[in-house]
This record gives structure tokens, C-alpha cells and sequence, in this order.
């Protein structure tokens, strides 16, 4: 960011509660089906429809807000906001206003390998609008997502930065994945981002008028928008300096354009929408016992957090593998499981970060998802860790186990010479001596303490042996040569 000025953030989360079935009627909540089959009446907001609350939606957000250390309101109702487009049968979307389910709430994340904590202002429950599909010649709206049911996760304005908002957001999503409230799936719109974006002097007191960016729906795009946006704005009053801040930029709603790579205006606060919120005469406050919520509490697991800093503690590991491994439940149980077959967390923690983490980044897969089971990643560290193959084998071996998941490291190994280390003493003691030969200016430096010169001389007879040769015979070999140097 520009010297001299500070970026502030806040950040409306959307994500979809994976219920079975829709907010306010019996209606499947399930992606990815044929257009309008998972609607009835209540849905498509015939008149007449009624609806009613499902209880499951409720109590995932009830857990939400406890796992955020939020409030949860033993009170509070549902409203509806106006508004006319054709994905909203009803005209109105029921929302939550000026009372929603949950109050205040801190989430702990990640940046730049320190803890930072950021405040949530509110969570609210509401149902989710249809899906508008445009063809060639005209348009379609498909009703299986309206009533899909949404928390809607509201920051206070305390981020500083993109970095700052992609961690808040991947943290939410986290907590998300861990109780269970949703799908996650970014490619599915499961989590959608409205992000409000102002810059200010630093040290400057009160906040400027802010820009919202609508319907963001990966943490690259949110990333992007908001270091376009914040550059964008110090632009605007850096060229203005005699103008009023209000008179330089207007509170106003922008998209972002994912070809061009910037926002751009949809409407300003002069034809900002009037929403004419008013409570729901249909529904009933949603009132809660504290039993009720007490209850939700037995649900909660250990969360992203919990489980980051006890890898931190228990296994040694670095906070920033800590906290990729335990960025998502299914990964740092695969870790865990791993783990508990060969108790050596620090070498499995780096053969599923950077080694499979490298192979399956292009594939966007998790190694989770890559039929490496952990009995067979496990394995295979554990013959790097007994010697069984050289570090440098056991890179071709993770090839193979990706492309024959179903085949053990040790069959991997056993089917192929070429995989089993060089360890015929006699070969390897002429490379020894032949390296020592070589290089006689190291092992002088060797004999003179110097240990680095030793590596190299490691490094020599690994590279005279393709990496093949079993590290502890090279080590003993090595060191006895160099004892009889020089004869
Ligand atoms: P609205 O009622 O218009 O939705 P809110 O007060 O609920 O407005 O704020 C919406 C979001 O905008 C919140 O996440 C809040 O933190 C953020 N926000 C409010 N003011 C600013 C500002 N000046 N700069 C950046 N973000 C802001
Ligand atoms: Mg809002």
C-alpha cells in the first residue's frame, strides 16, 4: 500500500447451510440438479405459502456463533427486504434486520505466520435467491437455490489489507468446514463475499466513504478487487488533495469485472435500492431456550484454531504448516491418521505439504482426494526415515503412488531395482575414494572442523550415484576415508 495510508475493510460473508432441505419449507437443498425440480410452492412463493423455519438451518447457526464466541440472541426475528428481480419469486428476500440470531463474535487467523483477531458485528439467517441462466436468444431463472438457506457473516470494518480480509475469510471458511454448516465448495458459490473497501490517512480518525463490491466468489477475485480498489481510491484523493474526501468519492456499489481485472460502477447511493425492511407478519420471532443453545455447544469440535496451536506445541511443527494442515478438517484428519501409523509428524507433516502439496497444486486437489491413503503415505516415510529408499527415490516413488494410488510404496519399491538403494559397500567405497581424490582441498577443510566441507563431499558421491546411494553407508564411508587421509 501507498506510504502514508491504511486500506479499511469489511466484509460480508454469504455461505449456504448444507441442510437437507430449504429454510422455510420441506424443499431439497441440493446443488447441481436438473433446473426447478426442488421446488414446490413455497419456493416459487406462490400465494397462500406459508413458511416455516427449518430447525436444523437454525441450530447451524447457533453453532456458528458459538464457535465465533458470538452472542447468540434468545431473541430475535425475521424480516423482510424488498426488492424485484426475476430470481426472487417473492419480491422480498426474509432476512434478518435489526435483530438477527447472533451479536459481536472474534475470529482469530492467520497473517503472515502471526495471529491477528478480527471482530464480527452480527450473523444472520435468510434464504438464498434463485439462479438466472442466460441463453442466446433469452433468459431462464432456476428456483432450486431459492430458499436455499444462508448465514450472512458481517465484520466490522477492521481489515487493513487483502491479505487481512483473505485470511478472515479463509478462517470463517475453516470454521465453516469443521461444524459442518456448509459445503465449502467455492466453485459452487456455497461462499460468496461482498466486500466493502475505504482508505484513510493513517493515524486519521473516523472512516471515509466506503465502496462495496458485490458478489465475489473466490479469495483470488476478493484478493485482486480489494488491491485494485484501496490503489484505486488513494489514486482519486491523491488527485483531488483540495477537495473534500466526500466530494472525491460517494458511497457506491461496484462489481468486479474478472477479464478486465477492476471494478466498476453498478449504482451510486443517490439509486442505492430501498429495501423498505419490515418484520415478516408471517413468521414468529424465533425464540431460543438457553438449553437450546447450550445444546449446540456439545457440537463443536476442536476448532481450525485449537487444533493449529496444539500442532504447534505437541508436534514441533511451524505455525504456517500448522495452519495449512489445519485449514480443512478432512486434511488434518488424513494427518492425524498418518500420524498415529508413524508417529514422525514433522517429515509426514512436509511429505503432504510440499511434496503431494506440489504434485496436486495443478490439480486443485487436496491429498485427501488423490487416493493416497495415509497407511500408504506413512509408508513410504517411514522407508525414507529407515533408509529403505533415498530421499531422492522416494520423489519418483510419490509419482507413481499418484498415478497407482491402489499400489503400496513397498510394492512400488520392491517392483523396480532401479528404486532400492546403491548400497554394495565395495562400488560405493571406490566413488568414496574417488571423491576424496578429487577434492582433496574439502577433506583438508573436513580435517580442519569444518563441517559444511563435509556435506560436500556427501553431496559429490550422491551426485556420482544419481542420488541412489543410502545415506548412512555414505556417511560411515566417507568418514572412515577421510580418517586415513592422506596415505
Ligand atoms: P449496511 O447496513 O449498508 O449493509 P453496515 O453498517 O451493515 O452497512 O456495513 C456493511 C459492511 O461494511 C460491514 O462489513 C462494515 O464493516 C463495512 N463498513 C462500514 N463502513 C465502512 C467503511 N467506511 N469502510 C470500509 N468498510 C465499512
Ligand atoms: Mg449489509
Amino acid at each position: 500500500m501507498k506510504d502514508g495510508w491504511e486500506g479499511v475493510i469489511g466484509l460480508e460473508i454469504h455461505a449456504e447451510l448444507n441442510t437437507a432441505t430449504k429454510l422455510f419449507s420441506g424443499d431439497v437443498n441440493r446443488f447441481g440438479d436438473e433446473p426447478n425440480i426442488n421446488i414446490s410452492e413455497v419456493s416459487v412463493g406462490l400465494p397462500g405459502t406459508l413458511p416455516v423455519v427449518n430447525k436444523e438451518a437454525v441450530r447451524k447457526a447457533i453453532r456458528f456463533g458459538l464457535a465465533v464466541k458470538g452472542q447468540v440472541q434468545l431473541w430475535s426475528r425475521f424480516d423482510r427486504k424488498s426488492y424485484f428481480y426475476p430470481d426472487c419469486p417473492r419480491n422480498y428476500q426474509i432476512t434478518q434486520f435489526d435483530f438477527p440470531v447472533v451479536k459481536g463474535g472474534i475470529v482469530t487467523a492467520l497473517v503472515d505466520g502471526e495471529e491477528k483477531q478480527f471482530s464480527i458485528n452480527r450473523i444472520q439467517l435468510e434464504d438464498d435467491a434463485g439462479m438466472l441462466k442466460h441463453f442466446t436468444s433469452f433468459a431462464g431463472v432456476d428456483f432450486n437455490r431459492a430458499g436455499v438457506p444462508l448465514i450472512e457473516i458481517v465484520s466490522e470494518p477492521c481489515m487493513h489489507s487483502a491479505k487481512d480480509a483473505v485470511a478472515y475469510a479463509m478462517t470463517i471458511r475453516s470454521i465453516l468446514d469443521y461444524i459442518d454448516a456448509s459445503d465449502c465448495n467455492m466453485e459452487e458459490g456455497s461462499i460468496r463475499f461482498d466486500v466493502n473497501v475505504s482508505v484513510r490517512k493513517q493515524g486519521e480518525a473516523g472512516l471515509r466513504n466506503r465502496i462495496e463490491i458485490k458478489n465475489l466468489n473466490s479469495f483470488n477475485y476478493l484478493q485482486q478487487a480489494i488491491e485494485h480498489e484501496i490503489d484505486r481510491q488513494i489514486g482519486m484523493y491523491e488527485a483531488a488533495p483540495e477537495k473534500p474526501a466526500d466530494q472525491v468519492i460517494g458511497q457506491a456499489t461496484y462489481r468486479w469485472d474478472t477479464t478486465k481485472a477492476e471494478t466498476v460502477l453498478m449504482r451510486t447511493k443517490e439509486n442505492a435500492e430501498d429495501y423498505r425492511y419490515f418484520p415478516d407478519p408471517d413468521l414468529l420471532p424465533l425464540v431460543l431456550s438457553e438449553k437450546d443453545v447450550e445444546r449446540e455447544m456439545e457440537y463443536l469440535p476442536e476448532l481450525p484454531l485449537e487444533k493449529e496451536r496444539r500442532y504447534v506445541r505437541d508436534f514441533g511443527l511451524s505455525a504456517q504448516h500448522s495452519y495449512f494442515l489445519t485449514s480443512e478438517k478432512k486434511l488434518a484428519d488424513y494427518f492425524e491418521e498418518a500420524v498415529r501409523i508413524y508417529p514422525q509428524p514433522k517429515p509426514i507433516a512436509n511429505w503432504i505439504l510440499v511434496e503431494f502439496g506440489g504434485r496436486l497444486k495443478e490439480k486443485g486437489l487436496s491429498i485427501w482426494q488423490s487416493g493416497v491413503t495415509p497407511q500408504n503415505l506413512a509408508e513410504l516415510v517411514k522407508m525414507i526415515q529407515e533408509g529403505v529408499v533415498t530421499s531422492r527415490t522416494a520423489k519418483s516413488v510419490a509419482d507413481e503412488m499418484l498415478l497407482t494410488p491402489e499400489v503400496s510404496p513397498r510394492t512400488i519399491v520392491e517392483d523396480n531395482p532401479a528404486y532400492r538403494p546403491f548400497a554394495d559397500t565395495e562400488k560405493l567405497q571406490e566413488i568414496v575414494v574417488q571423491v576424496v581424490r578429487e577434492n582433496e582441498a574439502s577433506v583438508k577443510e573436513v580435517l580442519g572442523g569444518r563441517d559444511r566441507a563435509f556435506t560436500f563431499l556427501v553431496g559429490q558421491v550422491m551426485k556420482k550415484t544419481q542420488g541412489s546411494a543410502q545415506p548412512d553407508l555414505v556417511n560411515r564411508l566417507l568418514r572412515e576415508a577421510i580418517a586415513q587421509y592422506p596415505k
